[in-house]
């Protein structure tokens, strides 16, 4: 009865999809709550201990406690608990001392907060291409450097490393400070290195979407004990009076303190974090492994990957030749039930992309004669003709979520839809 090429048997044509139900949600640390987070919580709650710096009771304090514990675990000297990420890049901001005027360079492809923080001292953002890794790319970075560029922030999105050699090379080069956003990539390496650890700052996110979360939250490390100075200051209005720094030294801050509750909920996490990297890790490869020869023939070409042992692997992507070929594709195994996306659509709002910024790319400001691009010292510009070959890249790229909760069945059926959908392929 069959008679169907192979084609006939794909979800999206009627045919069986390869998995029964989609994949569950992307919460990595978040999906793993449990007693311990629970028992944590309620240790704090029952001494009252809700703010770092005392109680009704002398005790220790869980902020405390975290800050030693991810300091000793990314092998920095130093680590800051704070609100959030976005705080978190910007009290770094501060502490590598950028400010109205300065120039920051960094990527097309990255969260808002990114450029936010930035705009948030007064800086100008500027973007710059990123390549195969939808990282950073280094000779684009040299490229845009001005007079006024002070600082690169090189972002690892989706688990994905940057080219941290080259980065570092022209920061020592241009004399330029370097600050990490490793919101997306906790725990990940490059070349045996930690994320976080290579910039003047690192700053991290523990936001429910990241791979360890409290469901809000941020943590900043250094082993510059200058910068970490200027953001314990900035974090907290009494920052340098509770930490006795010298009086004659104390800068005003504004309040981005974390509290005890969501330390309790991240000290326990951070232990989860090995965990999770080594079961994404596994099923990353295992789908690699899984897909390689059929997307070889076929002309699908993975995301480069500058360190394959330093990836978190939140996430598997690769290139189709056009972006229609990849709109297609994706749609096709989400019929699959592999769900799947394209990274950049034009006419679909993602604060992910520079190009729909839009309070950025219209360089709106809070004020009229406000910052900060009141304060630049020349135009910048946020077009799509100023990052074209990201935007290509994006536009290409299908994203699948590469979940620590699939088990060996669910890798399977996934290697055979993704084939399946690949084979299906002109
Ligand atoms: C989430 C995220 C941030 C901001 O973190 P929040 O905790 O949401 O403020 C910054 N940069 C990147 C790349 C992110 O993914």
């Amino acid at each position: 009865m069959n008679e169907n090429p192979p084609s006939k048997n794909l979800a999206i044509e009627g045919g069986e999809p390869a998995r029964e139900k989609t994949f569950p949600p992307m919460f990595p640390g978040g999906n793993l709550i449990d007693r311990e987070e629970e028992q944590s919580v309620l240790d704090a709650l029952r001494h009252k201990r809700l703010f770092r710096y005392y109680g009704p009771e002398p005790g220790p304090s869980k902020v405390e406690e975290l800050e030693a514990a991810f300091a000793a675990h990314f092998g920095a000297n130093r680590a800051l608990a704070l609100t959030s990420g976005t705080a978190s890049l910007v009290c770094g901001l501060q502490g590598i001392g950028i400010g109205p005027g300065d120039e920051v360079i960094l990527p097309a492809y990255t969260w808002i907060a990114s450029a936010s923080a930035v705009a948030a001292v007064g800086a100008i953002p500027v973007v710059a291409e990123v390549d195969e890794s939808l990282t950073l790319d280094p000779q684009d970075v040299e490229r845009r450097i001005s007079p006024y560029t002070k600082a690169i922030m090189p972002v690892h999105m989706r688990g994905m490393p940057c080219q941290m050699d080259a980065l570092m090379d022209l920061a020592r080069r241009y004399q330029l400070k370097v600050i990490e956003d490793v919101a997306q990539a906790d725990g990940a390496s490059y070349h045996g290195r930690r994320l976080g650890t290579f910039g003047d700052v690192g700053c991290f996110s523990l936001q429910f979407n990241k791979i360890i979360t409290s469901g809000e939250g941020g943590m900043l490390i250094t082993n510059d004990e200058e910068v970490w100075k200027r953001a314990v200051m900035f974090h907290d209005v009494i920052g340098g009076m509770r930490n006795q720094l010298p009086a004659e030294e104390i800068l005003w801050g504004i309040n981005f303190r974390m509290p005890e509750l969501l330390a309790a909920v991240m000290i326990i996490q951070l232990r989860r974090l090995e965990g999770l990297l080594e079961a994404m890790r596994q099923r990353k490869r295992m789908l690699i492994e899984g897909i390689a020869s059929v997307a070889r023939e076929k002309g699908v070409r993975l995301q480069h990957v500058h360190d394959p042992d330093g990836d978190a692997s939140i996430a598997l992507i690769f290139f189709m030749e056009s972006s229609e070929q990849a709109r297609k594709t994706a749609a096709t195994l989400d019929a699959e039930n592999i769900p799947a996306s394209v990274i950049y659509k034009p006419g679909s709002i993602d604060y992910h992309i520079y190009a729909h910024w839009t309070p950025i790319v219209q360089q709106r400001t809070w004020t009229a004669g406000g910052g900060p691009w009141c304060w630049a010292h020349r135009k910048v510009n946020y077009t799509p003709e100023e990052c074209p070959r990201s935007l290509d890249l994006l536009g290409r790229a299908v994203h699948i979520d590469v979940n620590p909760l699939l088990s060996n069945s669910d890798i399977e059926e996934t290697v055979e839809g993704m084939n399946k959908v690949f084979g299906a392929m002109g």
